[in-house]
């Protein structure tokens, strides 16, 4: 049902085929920064896993795997100091998936963003 390509971009950067600027890393989850950044803080967490969409990780990665990609996601949110309840001013997450979600990066990814007001949650186009 899932196929996951093993030469999107996010696998190379797993393998170290090309550079990324880490912000953490755990047993199963690699957390680096957006490279053309959206807003001041702009982060993207990533499972180990090869799995394409949200969905696909839901179903198929273990629960050590869904356990530590929550626990980081919380934790980046708090480390980059976006997080409303310590005190920052806030943040979204996006996972884009698929054609209608315009997905750019096979690779499941939850984007972070914070640090400027980032206006409505969907833009209107047509
Ligand atoms: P998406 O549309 O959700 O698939 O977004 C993919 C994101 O990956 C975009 O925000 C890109 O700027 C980002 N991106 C693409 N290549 C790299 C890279 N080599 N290092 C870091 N971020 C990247």
């Amino acid at each position: 049902m899932y196929d996951y390509d093993d030469q999107n971009i996010f696998a190379k950067i797993l393998r170290g085929e090309i550079p990324n600027r880490t912000v953490l890393e755990t047993e199963h989850t690699l957390a680096f920064e957006d490279i053309a950044p959206q807003a001041p803080t702009h982060v993207l967490v990533i499972p180990k896993g090869p799995y394409v969409t949200y969905d696909h990780f839901a179903a198929e990665a273990s629960d050590a795997e869904i356990l530590d990609f929550n626990r980081t996601l919380g934790r980046i949110c708090q480390e980059t100091g976006v997080s409303g309840a310590a005190g920052g001013s806030g943040y979204r997450l996006i996972s884009n998936a698929g054609e209608a979600g315009v997905q750019e990066v096979p690779h499941f990814h939850v984007h972070i963003a914070g640090g400027r007001i980032l206006g409505r949650m969907l833009a209107q186009e047509g």
